[in-house]
């Protein structure tokens, strides 16, 4: 890094969290020098087949994402949620209405959070002055070598799955994956979230968009009995699922897209490093079972663009020394608390609700109970799933 690098910013990587970086970074300080470099097709059109599991967006994303005009058009929001444990007694139940909100949260396809973010940062890019502005949006292919690009700060935002990271550092391999599917019910409680802990992981299942008997499926399970499933015919694998999840639900009927992606935890204990710094997935990969890593990725891209914008709009403070590094590491401490209680939450969820201990199995039974009788505790957690810890 020079002080005459053509950029001032690199972001690496073009999926959810790094297109919302650069959106609100352009909204904070519209002459930034920033370059996108992206994977994906050029194309929205080529996304529209891309990955489409259902992903819970907490209501704090959903008012980030708004002040970018990045809310999907087509989303299921969740008014309830029944959390249970299979063959075991515990269950609690939590309502918007408890909460005081309009939803407690809301499900939305990974590729139409990842299209309507792109349109935003198009329309974002349009709105300044052209004169003004210094923003490029590079496109690669998938398997491009290693660009050599200048820039004062690089925002890695590649992302990716457990398992298939180029990085492992601290973590957890959990040793489940995750089916995901389009599934069914007869009769369907409207905008009902189900979670139900089984002696293998966690099984939720979603509202979505497509109407209120059609869910999603998130079936988490030992790879082997994963893949299993994933074999099964379509009427197997309805009898299956009925036989795990219950009566309570109603009659499952026609399963649709399954697919399977490995779970564990991978996070980094530093996020920068020098002029470097890390968020959303490059930064920490983890369990589904609280539906946090997009709604922690997206408070990630927010803050770093506050901290960017300012360092980048003030160019007499930024040519000091070791301004920018100085921010960034602000930026890491200012992280710190909400990266810690959200990975910790996630971590603890993921393996005490797959702990087939007798102790373990009486105290999530207790703790489900406590979940139903003490409101403020409730309230409390519910909290934290839909704002993160500030
Ligand atoms: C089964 C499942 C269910 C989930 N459910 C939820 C949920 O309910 N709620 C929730 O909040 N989260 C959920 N998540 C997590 C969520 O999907 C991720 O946290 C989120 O996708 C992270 O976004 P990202 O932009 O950081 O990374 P990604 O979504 O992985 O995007 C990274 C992008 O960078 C591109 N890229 C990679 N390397 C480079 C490079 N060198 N140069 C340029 N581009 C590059 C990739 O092509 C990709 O498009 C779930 C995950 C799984 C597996």
């Amino acid at each position: 890094m020079t002080s005459a690098s053509k950029y001032d910013i690199l972001i690496q990587g073009g999926g959810p969290v790094g297109l919302a970086c650069a959106a609100w970074c352009l909204q904070k300080y519209p002459e930034a020098k920033l370059i996108l470099v992206d994977r994906n097709p050029l194309d929205d059109a080529d996304l529209a087949s891309a990955d489409s599991r259902g992903i819970a967006l907490s209501h704090g994303s959903k008012l980030l994402l708004d002040t970018i005009k990045a809310w999907p058009m087509e989303c299921a929001d969740i008014h309830r949620v029944h959390v249970s444990q299979a063959g075991r007694f515990g269950r609690a139940l939590m309502t918007r209405e408890e909460l005081g909100q309009d939803a407690l949260g809301h499900i939305i396809r990974y590729r139409d959070i990842h299209l309507a973010l792109r349109k935003a940062l198009r329309a974002i890019q349009s709105e300044v002055n052209q004169s003004e502005s210094h923003f490029s949006w590079l496109h690669i292919d998938q398997d491009a070598e290693h660009l050599e690009i200048e820039a004062k700060c690089i925002v890695h935002a590649e992302g990716g799955l457990f398992k298939k990271q180029d990085w492992v550092e601290s973590g957890r391999d959990y040793d489940q994956s995750a089916l995901v599917g389009l599934v069914e019910v007869e009769n369907a409680t409207s905008h009902q979230a189900w979670e139900r802990f089984t002696s293998e992981g966690p099984l939720a299942v979603l509202p979505s968009h497509y109407g209120s008997n059609i869910l999603n499926l998130v079936w988490c399970g030992s790879p082997e009995s994963s893949q299993q499933r994933l074999n099964l015919s379509d009427a197997d694998f309805l009898l299956a699922l009925q036989k795990e999840f219950g009566s309570r639900i109603g009659r499952f009927l026609k399963i649709q897209d399954r697919r399977l992606y490995a779970l564990g935890l991978n996070y980094r204990k530093e996020i920068t490093q020098g002029n470097e710094v890390w968020i959303g997935n490059a930064a920490q990969t983890l369990h589904p079972v609280a539906g946090q890593g997009l709604n922690l990725g997206l408070r990630d891209a927010y803050l770093l663009a506050e901290t960017l914008a300012e360092v980048f709009s003030n160019p007499e403070e930024e040519q000091a020394p070791h301004h920018l590094e100085h921010a960034l590491t602000r930026y890491a401490k200012s992280r710190k608390a909400d990266r810690t209680t959200t990975i910790g939450l996630t971590d603890f969820m993921a393996r005490v609700f797959t702990s087939n201990l007798l102790p373990i199995v009486i105290g999530r039974g207790l703790a489900l109970t406590a979940l139903q009788w003490l409101p403020p505790v409730k309230t409390a957690l519910a909290r934290q799933m839909m704002f993160g810890r500030r």
